[in-house]
């Protein structure tokens, strides 16, 4: 048997969030749900508001079997019924009566310990402090490269005071603003098929010209594939780890040129060798692809985030699929949590008892020995992200 109870859990994908207070039952199954579905959604594409829209948007977020499953473990925690309303009241007066106390609660009973938070959502960004302040468990934040990009395509500024701006916020944040690592989500603008031979400053210069002149050709492909060769070069400056999302996201994302085998050619590029990267979402649903990756490059670990809770009962079944190929000690727990609390929590308990079945398992099939696979179970739900974000 595979002891998780007890065991502690950092969380080393998600997105920092404030107490929203009280929330109608379509306001949170509206901020829990997987992205997408919106009423922007809906109006951008001509389809007119109505009561019928909100029914059946609010519909298609609570058939899903990852909604199902965190309302019966809301249920399970506050000892009522499992329909949405009853759960969300509960919710509500917990809230009520005192946030960060419920969080304690409710994160105690799983032991989820530390968040690693991304705070590249919500935009504006939240201030770290403040976030620290309402949340009762360690707050460790990683900077995301793409709305300082923005910020700076913004300003009317060429491209040494550009490129000196964007090294020195970065690594600002990483000496003096207390951020712990580097996130990017260049699959979700210009794709990770990625070019080593980006990392030459000549092409940002000939980049920003281009896009300042209106030459378009590809232009802010070619920036944005320098400026994650740049953000590399810092974390390993720095010796922090960065973030690459990979796989699934929201509706935005390019599904196709989010594949990790795209980002090969950069990562064994000898230059990028010694920097740890973590593959977010393990790619998912290239999960398998991102493993073996993990296995060949030494420095390319994997973050079991998004999969582990939106593609519910698949928990399990992703476990074990990226074991396959990836060293134990390269898998790291995750939720991809954002906007309330509830997200992390319920991820937490899924991610527990996936890890536990999938090792059990391995057991089973004389894959693993009972002491190794409880030894997996402590590094894939803590140890390896502290170890790779320097937590001890
Ligand atoms: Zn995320």
């Amino acid at each position: 048997m595979v002891e998780v109870e007890h065991l502690p859990v950092v969380d080393v994908h998600c997105h920092p969030f404030l107490n929203r207070g009280s929330v109608s039952a379509e306001e949170f199954t509206d901020l829990t749900a997987f992205g997408g579905g919106s009423r922007k959604y809906m109006e951008e594409g001509g389809v007119e508001w109505s009561d019928d829209l909100r029914d059946e948007l609010q519909a298609i977020k609570r058939h899903t079997l990852y909604f199902k499953r965190m309302i019966l473990d809301l249920a399970d925690f506050f000892g009522v019924e499992p329909d949405v309303e009853t759960v969300i009241a509960a919710r509500n007066a917990a809230v009520a009566e005192d946030y960060s106390r419920y969080v304690a609660r409710l994160y105690g009973s799983v032991r989820l310990e530390t968040l690693i938070f991304d705070f590249g959502i919500p935009l504006p960004m939240l201030d770290v402090d403040q976030v620290k302040s309402e949340l009762p468990v360690e707050v460790v934040p990683v900077f995301r490269i793409e709305p300082l990009i923005a910020d700076l395509l913004k300003e009317d500024i060429g491209w040494s005071e550009f490129r000196q701006r964007y090294d020195d916020t970065i690594s600002d944040a990483l000496t003096k603003r207390g951020f712990k690592g580097v996130k990017s989500i260049i699959a979700y603008r210009t794709g990770l098929d990625v070019s080593p031979l980006s990392r030459t400053p000549d092409q940002g210069l000939q980049a920003l010209d281009a896009i300042r002149r209106g030459l378009g050709g590809g232009s802010m492909k070619k920036l944005r594939d320098h400026l994650l060769c740049r953000a590399l070069e810092l974390c390993m400056d720095h010796d922090v780890p960065m973030q690459i999302h990979t796989g699934m996201g929201d509706f935005e994302v390019n599904l196709v040129l989010a594949r990790p085998a795209y980002l090969m050619d950069l990562l064994r590029f000898p230059v990028y060798r010694s920097c740890r990267v973590l593959l977010v979402h393990t790619g998912f649903p290239y999960h398998r692809e991102a493993a073996y990756m993990a296995n060949v490059l030494p420095r390319v670990y994997l973050d079991l985030s998004e999969g582990i809770p939106f593609a519910a009962h698949a928990a399990r079944q992703i476990v074990r699929d990226v074991l396959a190929m990836a060293p134990v000690n390269k898998v790291c727990y995750g939720s991809d949590g954002y906007t309330l609390p509830e997200i992390n929590y319920t991820s937490a308990r899924l991610g527990k008892e996936a890890v536990k079945a999938a090792l059990e398992d391995l057991v089973a099939e004389r894959m693993l020995t009972p002491a190794d696979a409880q030894e997996a179970a402590e590094l894939i739900l803590a140890g390896n992200s502290r170890r790779l974000y320097g937590l001890d």
